[in-house]
């Protein structure tokens, strides 16, 4: 877990903060200024990933799943379910390595072999790639251009993989990140790579950032159509 904590603050291009927004903004997922791009990693999880598409539900929006194929494997109904909840899935990988310790070959392998999974079970071709970690090496950006995907990363966060992590501060650190038109939220449906049971703060902040969306008339949608 510490290791994962460590990791999300990220080497690589993520921790190039603001300035990565300027230079590279699809790769940060930065789209029509008239949505945010909601997206969520690490899962599908029996144990909160339903629990996330029941409040998505409630509040009629739809949002991007990077999906761990190792996850997906272990939850073939979920991933069935998001995708006919009308949700967009997209590819974390199969595993949660870091990247900057894998071989090309490994690292397309992990992007195909969940590509793979995603088409078998929930019969969608996944567009959108997001490396764990948001470690991008030379070795993701080769095998998305083969694999004909897009990868993306985000522009704000909720740090909801802490512990110490409540609605209130996952609220809190989306908007020093910019919850703003263009914006892409990173957020988390499933614990497995965090603090046990973290993933209760990012489904509590869940409500209070659809309202805060509607009143500054931003539409909370999935990759795909923010990205049009
Ligand atoms: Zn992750």
């Amino acid at each position: 877990m510490a290791v994962a904590a460590l990791g999300h603050v990220g080497p690589a291009v993520t921790s190039i903060g603001p300035l990565r927004k300027k230079l590279w903004p699809q790769l940060c997922g930065v789209g029509n200024t008239h949505s945010i791009g909601l997206t969520f990693d690490d899962g599908p999880d029996p144990a909160s990933t339903p629990l996330f598409l029941a409040a998505l539900s409630e509040m009629g929006v739809k949002a991007t799943f990077f999906v761990l194929g190792e996850m997906l494997d272990k939850a073939p109904e979920l991933g069935r379910q998001i995708a006919a909840e009308g949700h967009e899935i997209g590819i974390h990988g199969w595993t949660h390595r870091n990247h900057l310790l894998l071989s090309y070959p490994q690292i397309r392998d992990e992007i195909r072999r969940t590509k793979a999974r995603i088409q078998d079970i929930a019969g969608v071709t996944p567009r959108f790639y997001r490396p764990p970690y948001g470690v991008v090496t030379g070795g993701d950006l080769l095998a998305v251009r083969t694999q004909d995907m897009e990868l993306v990363l985000w522009t704000s966060w909720g740090k909801d993989w802490q512990a110490r992590a409540t609605g209130e501060s996952v609220i809190e650190e989306l908007k020093k990140g910019g919850v703003v038109g263009g914006a892409t939220l990173l957020l988390h449906d499933s614990d497995c790579t965090s603090a046990p049971g973290s993933w209760r703060s990012s489904l509590s902040a869940l409500s209070e950032l659809s309202s805060y969306c509607v009143e500054q008339r931003l539409d909370l949608v999935p990759l795909a159509e923010h990205m049009k």
